[in-house]
């Protein structure tokens, strides 16, 4: 039987994912496209994320799920502890989970949690109003747990630190740390747990945490289509810390933007026509502010200062 040479490029595009291959070949539907993007490193400004084809105003450039999460400590809406979708009123508070899968995924990693005492640690986050924390707690349950390893984050850029930053991340470290000691969890299952890896994830998720805010309520398509999704001032219900979405480097005047839908699995699209070879940037923070408050927050919060275009202009 003679095989469509359209076919054999199917085939033969998806010979190193051998078990999609049957998908693929088979299915009606149209075959899901790698995304359009690649990561380089340049000499200007050093990893970067560009366009690997035109990409249209709306479309989705793909998505990604949480390298970790957490709800936030002061999320006004109780939220799955492991996608962070809002709970309904009726599920019982004891059970932090929105769906069967949801807490099958989580089980291996939530039973570690379970075994410590929390109060102490959680306690000194809250009074302090820390929420990063709560990031590496999960990180160190589900690095003990085998689901993820205690170097996942080594790959994002850490932030600089000051020593009274890292004074106050000792203190969270020691909490942390004696609330695993109390447990039955065996001495070797969290040796990778030093002051210094704490500090390093620490220093990693500061500046690469993401702000959870659902855009939920609207239909996926309008959401998808429209050039920003209207987030609500309490939408925010947690932090996560992603791989590839930190990659994108900062523009005042983005061209691509990050979006929620109705859970923590994050979705970047496209603010307007972008070229084949284009670099894709999102806004890291309110793009509304005006540039000296913009350039000083970036500075304070990220520690660059903003050359784009729009700074440059004294927009
Ligand atoms: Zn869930
Ligand atoms: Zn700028």
């Amino acid at each position: 039987m003679a095989v469509s040479p359209f076919l054999l490029l199917r085939l033969r595009s998806h010979l190193t994912k051998p078990f999609h291959l049957f998908n693929f070949s088979f299915s009606t539907t149209t075959p899901p496209k790698p995304p359009p993007i690649q990561v380089s490193l340049t000499d200007s400004i050093g990893r970067a994320v560009f366009a690997t084809r035109p990409i249209p105003t709306g479309d989705l450039i793909h998505t990604a799920e949480p390298a970790v999460s957490h709800p936030s400590p002061s999320a006004l809406y109780p939220v799955c502890y492991s996608c962070l979708t809002r709970l309904p009123a009726s599920l019982p508070q004891r059970f932090p989970f929105c769906s069967h899968h949801c807490h099958q995924r989580s089980k291996e990693y939530y039973d570690v949690e379970m075994k410590a005492d929390w109060t102490d640690f959680d306690n000194y986050c809250r009074n302090q109003g820390l929420k990063y924390p709560f990031l590496v707690k999960r990180l160190v349950c589900m690095v003990i747990s085998g689901v993820s390893r205690s170097d996942s984050l080594d790959i994002l850029q850490p932030a600089n630190l000051t020593p009274e930053m890292i004074l106050e991340m000792e203190k969270g470290f020691t909490l942390l740390r004696n609330a695993f000691t109390k447990t039955l969890i065996a001495d070797e299952q969290i040796a990778f747990l030093t002051k210094q890896w704490y500090i390093g994830v620490l220093a990693r998720i500061r500046i690469n945490a993401f702000r959870v805010e659902l855009a939920g309520g609207g239909s996926y398509a309008d959401l998808l289509s429209s050039a920003f999704a209207s987030v609500e001032a309490e939408a925010a219900v947690g932090n996560a810390v992603y791989i590839l979405p930190s990659f994108y480097n900062h523009d005042c005047d983005p061209n691509a933007h990050i979006i929620w839908i109705d859970n923590a699995k994050a979705k970047l699209k496209a603010l307007r026509d972008i070229d084949e070879g284009e670099e894709l940037r999102i806004c890291y923070i309110d793009a509304s502010m005006d540039r000296d408050a913009r350039r000083e927050l970036l500075f304070q919060g990220f520690g660059f200062q903003c050359n784009c275009s729009r700074c440059l202009h004294g927009d």
